[in-house]
């Protein structure tokens, strides 16, 4: 093992390779708050080519490499086995090439989300993608996951966005763009990435609206899809319970934009060309779903503070959520019109089975995507089993997928046969050992190479 230390320790330079005691925490802790196993050792590379390098060694001493970006995945990822090396891409964080006439920017894959928003509205540009991570989560973990977010319904999901990207393999090749997009790891390293702008919307409207039924949620998505002629961008719905731990709990903070008493809650978000126009026309719709009573009650923001305070009831959940610990939360999709009624079906599975438990419901539903949180005062393994079968088996009667756009993971893995079939499984396994033959690329994550049983 010291010669495996030595060889990597040279490839990335002295003081960027950590061992034992002195790797910290962070690169073993999660979102949330969990420390994973100690792994053989962390290291640090700069570039492409030491990238390639330290893949080719560990290759040679068939030790498994997991690549971690933020470290804001939430199915347990990047992390590795005790054993194995972590590679950790936070120094590949340049911002190569900014091109504001083909609306490019090339970036290095260790570099935060955020960080690409800014520099983008700097040159006068947009990117689209936007998730409430983005200040940790990286462009190489926002291309491994294939990730979401607040804006998909009207930009798509990453795969969308990416115009190119360079990847070392196992075996050091180059290239397999697609393939990689959503791989979590297992089939190469993303290094850089290509991603493609937009022009700077001119106009931001925001508004909260609440519903008394999820029907009238619906005809509401369809009204603003069809109404703002392709200027929706966000339309996160969010089930009472949650709207209510989230806006007490933070009164402290900010006044809630509306009272508590409302079944549905919906944050609507539209951007556009002409901020005088495109007002009138929000305005304008927002009316007509009051006359007809899909909306009861709403608010639009007026300016960027009211703006910031409508989404900090969808986004400053962090600290509220901590109150359910311990708890589970779950990604899930399913077509629209099952969302209340598998809602129904698992938070009343959830409460036979632990009563008085809490389960908030919330998610990006325009694009079928629902997050459940779920609080059951047991934190055991067995516990979180039977809360994932509860949930998963609702999902896969109602034909949905157990994951949205967080990804498989370790957490999801066992479960992968709730909605893929046996042959797209053991396609998978075919790509992976056609990739990665030594199993060295964050193995164990995703898909279990052993074949062993599923959940
Ligand atoms: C508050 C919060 C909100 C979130 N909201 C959303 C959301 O709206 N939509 C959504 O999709 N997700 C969301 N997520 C989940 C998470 O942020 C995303 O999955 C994100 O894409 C992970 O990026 P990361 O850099 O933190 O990756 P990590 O967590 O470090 O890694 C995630 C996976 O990608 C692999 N990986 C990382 N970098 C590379 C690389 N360069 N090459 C190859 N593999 C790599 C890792 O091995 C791991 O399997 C949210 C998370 C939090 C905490």
């Amino acid at each position: 093992m010291s010669d495996l230390i030595s060889a990597l320790e040279e490839i990335v330079g002295p003081g960027q390779l950590f061992t034992g005691e002195a790797i910290d925490d962070r690169y073993r802790a999660d979102i949330m708050g969990r420390i994973h196993d100690r792994p053989l050792c962390v290291a640090r590379p700069r570039s492409t080519a030491e990238v390639a390098a330290l893949l080719r060694i560990a290759g040679e001493h068939g030790v498994p490499v997991t690549t971690q970006g933020g470290r804001t995945g939430a199915v347990d990822g990047s992390f590795a086995a005790e054993g194995g090396i972590v590679l950790s891409l936070e120094r590949m964080n340049a911002i190569e090439e900014i091109d504001p006439v083909s609306m490019t920017i090339t970036v290095g894959a260790g570099l935060p989300l955020q960080a690409v928003q800014e520099a983008a509205e700097e040159a006068g540009l947009f990117l689209p993608l936007d998730i409430g991570a983005r200040g940790s989560a990286t462009v190489g973990g926002v291309i491994s996951t294939n990730a979401g977010g607040l804006r998909t319904i009207r930009w798509g999901l990453t795969r969308d966005m990416v115009l190119g990207l360079e990847a070392v393999l196992a075996d050091a090749g180059y290239d397999w763009k697609h393939l990689m997009i959503g791989s979590e790891g297992t089939l190469g390293v993303v290094t850089r990435a290509t991603l493609r702008l937009r022009p700077k919307p001119r106009s931001v409207m925001t508004a909260l609206i609440a519903a008394r039924d999820f029907d009238k949620v619906v005809t509401l998505l369809r009204d603003f899809e069809a109404d703002l002629g392709g200027q929706l961008t966000s339309f996160e719905v969010m089930w009472r319970d949650f709207f209510v731990l989230v806006t007490e709990a933070n009164r402290a903070k900010r006044a809630p934009p509306m009272t508590a008493e409302h079944d549905f809650y919906v944050l609507v978000e539209a951007m556009g060309g002409d901020a005088g126009s495109d007002m009138e026309r929000f305005e304008a719709t927002l009316g007509r779903a009051f006359d007809r009573g899909d909306a009861i009650d709403a608010v639009i923001a007026q300016s960027e503070q009211e703006r910031a305070n409508i989404w900090a009831v969808r986004e400053d959940m962090a600290g509220p959520m901590m109150r359910l610990v311990p708890l589970f939360a779950f990604d899930v999709s399913v077509a629209l019109r099952d969302m209340p009624r598998v809602a129904e079906e698992i938070s009343r599975s959830v409460c036979d089975a632990h009563p008085g438990a809490t389960m908030l419901v919330y998610g990006h539903a325009g694009d079928g995507n629902l997050h459940f949180v779920i609080g059951i005062g047991d934190g055991s393994r067995e516990a979180e089993h039977k809360i994932d079968l509860i949930v998963y088996r609702a999902v896969e009667r109602a034909g949905g997928s157990i994951s949205a756009e967080h990804g498989i993971g370790l957490a999801k893995r066992d479960f992968l046969g709730f909605t893929r079939s046996a042959g797209e499984i053991a396609l998978m396994r075919t790509l992976k050992r056609a990739l990665d033959p030594g199993n060295i690329l964050n193995p164990g994550k995703v898909i279990d190479m052993a074949g062993g049983a599923l959940a």
